[in-house]
């Protein structure tokens, strides 16, 4: 099940949400997004805590973050 998700397009690679993330895995992407930036993605949605941090770290709100069964 998908946990958390990112608004590529919304985001700035500011890393903030990388730092913020306790299981570490955020990672900014090789591509490049609407704006130029390499946004922030996670591969290991299992790992995903939903503890939520990386979304209100975001300045840029490109992050949602669903808990366990409240989708
Ligand atoms: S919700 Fe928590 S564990 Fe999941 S990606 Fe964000 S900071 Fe990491
Ligand atoms: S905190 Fe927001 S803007 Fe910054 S890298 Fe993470 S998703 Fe992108």
């Amino acid at each position: 099940m998908q946990k958390v998700s990112f608004d590529e397009d919304r985001c700035k690679g500011c890393e903030l949400c990388v730092g913020a993330c306790p299981v570490n895995i955020i990672y900014l992407g090789e591509n490049l997004n609407a704006m130029g930036y390499h946004p922030a993605q996670v591969h290991e949605q299992g790992k995903c805590i939903s503890c939520g941090f990386c979304a209100r770290m975001c300045p840029d709100v490109a992050i949602t973050v669903w808990k366990e069964g409240a989708r």
